[in-house]
């Protein structure tokens, strides 16, 4: 094997956060490389370009001796356990005490710190939602003229975050169970974890891992923002001081919704916050993100009236649950961020129950080794047709037969198609897939314009 050399920090994974815990070192002066498992890394020309002289290692990286390494710094997409690796995030390096093997999230952290920098960090984790909320919470603090820098996941990696807006008040990052199982330790003021439904299986290996380390949002936190309803979300430790938000009645000090009349209220204790009908964004599930975003603002102390004022703005983010047109009566709801079960069982329900035998749904992709089956009985409910693309569309269509009337077709402006044919006034065209997309778009943001890009084609040729 290639022995790296004596104090040299590895970075793992030449992509957007790869580049930018490049940047980071650059700044902070420390020698490193970079290995990349792929033969020809995309953008390697450009890097070699930005970077003459530091060392690009493409191939497998077992063919690396990291005994001498500083230590080794992954991408999210990089599996800290994959070959090459092992051991090396079980195994404590003296000059830092922490793991050898860290992600992005950990250098700033430990960035921030050396650098005196006190600002508050709120961090948001989940299955489905992170964005959501992260966005909304920092329109909250926005509206509350704190200067804010909003990052992480979503946007602009934490490490670009510290450098570019050195002087926020508060920092607001949404973290993915990838970036967390590389962070030791946190040090939120508020972190929020907010929902787990199974996704990324594939990776994780089984619930209880990928459980675990969203788990490690908490750490050294000051508050805990957590699901009354999902109680794999509260968190394992003691530390944190835990406030609840649910789609219930709340206890005192919890943040839930209340049924008064018809009209439906977001309260903490007996306190009425707003009403639902007050918000742009709707379904329950969004509900339940304004009250986990509320929570995360009272805790890191924003005042009421600027939260309530940025909630009643917000209008949601594309391809969540995003409504494109009505054609002919027909509405057609783009939610390609919708990747896993959880996320889709979230639109169809908050499609609300209006909607029974309406329904046509889209979905497929890449099923990431998900059971599809809990999606049975709502679609049974609800949907006259599923129409089923891509990948692993033959998984669906076996957890979902025979309660569900499905169609397998083999790319999505098929199923579109297929849904405008039989579509009738009054129906609901939702494409939620359930999936990722890498079987044939680049991502979820390029499904979505696909979907989007369609619908409006159609509404263009309908128009005189
Ligand atoms: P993330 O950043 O975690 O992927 P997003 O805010 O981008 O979350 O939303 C992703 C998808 O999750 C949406 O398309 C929607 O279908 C679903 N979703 C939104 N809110 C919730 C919720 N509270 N619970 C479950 N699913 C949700």
């Amino acid at each position: 094997p290639i022995q790296v050399p004596s104090g040299v920090t590895v970075v793992v994974g030449l992509g957007v956060s790869g580049l930018a815990i490049c940047r980071h070192l650059t700044r902070i002066g420390r020698p490193f490389m970079v290995a990349d498992t792929r033969a020809v890394p995309p953008g390697l020309d450009a890097f070699y370009h930005a970077y003459p002289g530091v060392d690009v290692h493409c191939g497998p990286l077992h063919a690396l001796d990291f005994t001498r390494a500083f230590e080794v710094v992954v991408s999210p997409g990089v599996d800290p356990r994959s070959p090459g690796l092992e051991g090396l995030i079980d195994t404590l390096n003296p000059e830092t005490g922490e793991p050898r093997l860290v992600g992005e999230t950990a250098l700033f952290v430990r960035a921030k710190r050396a650098g005196g920098n006190a600002a508050p960090i709120a961090a948001i984790t989940g299955s489905n939602a992170k964005s959501t909320v992260t966005t909304l919470l920092g329109e909250m603090a926005k509206a509350a003229g704190v200067s804010v820098a909003v990052g992480g996941n979503l946007g602009t990696p934490a490490l670009d975050l510290l450098a570019d807006e050195p002087d926020a008040e508060l920092y607001v990052l949404e973290l993915s169970s990838f970036q967390l199982e590389t962070t030791p330790t946190l040090g939120a003021t508020a972190a929020a974890f907010l929902n787990l439904s199974d996704d990324h299986l594939d990776r994780h290996g089984d619930m209880q891992d990928y459980r675990l380390a969203k788990q490690r949002i908490f750490s050294q936190a000051q508050y805990a923002i957590v699901n009354r309803d999902d109680p794999l979300t509260w968190p394992v430790q003691d530390g944190p001081k835990v406030v609840y938000f649910s789609v219930t009645p709340p206890g005192e000090h919890e943040w839930g919704l209340v049924w008064q009349g018809t009209e439906l209220l977001l309260m903490q204790g007996q306190t009425r916050w707003v009403a639902a009908s007050e918000l742009q964004l709707a379904g329950q599930h969004n509900y339940a993100n304004a009250l986990a975003a509320l929570a995360l603002g009272q805790a890191l102390g924003l005042p009421a009236s600027a939260m309530v004022e940025a909630l009643k703005a917000f209008t949601g983010l594309a391809h969540r649950s995003e409504t494109i047109a009505t054609l002919g009566g027909v509405t057609w709801v783009n939610d390609s961020k919708g990747t896993n079960v959880g996320a889709t069982l979230a639109a169809i329900s908050g499609l609300g129950a209006t909607l029974e035998g309406r329904l046509i749904w889209l979905a497929g992709g890449v099923g990431k080794g998900a059971d599809f089956t809990p999606l049975a009985e709502p679609l049974a409910r609800c949907a006259r047709l599923a129409l089923l693309f891509g990948e692993d569309r033959g998984r669906i269509v076996k957890a979902l037969s025979p309660k569900v009337t499905v169609r397998e077709v083999e790319n999505l402006v098929q199923a579109m198609e297929a849904a405008f044919a039989i579509a009738k006034p009054g129906d609901c065209v939702l494409l939620s897939p359930a999936c990722a997309s890498f079987d044939q778009f680049s991502g979820y943001q390029a499904r979505g314009e696909a979907f989007r890009h369609w619908v409006e084609h159609k509404a263009a040729e309908a128009s005189p």
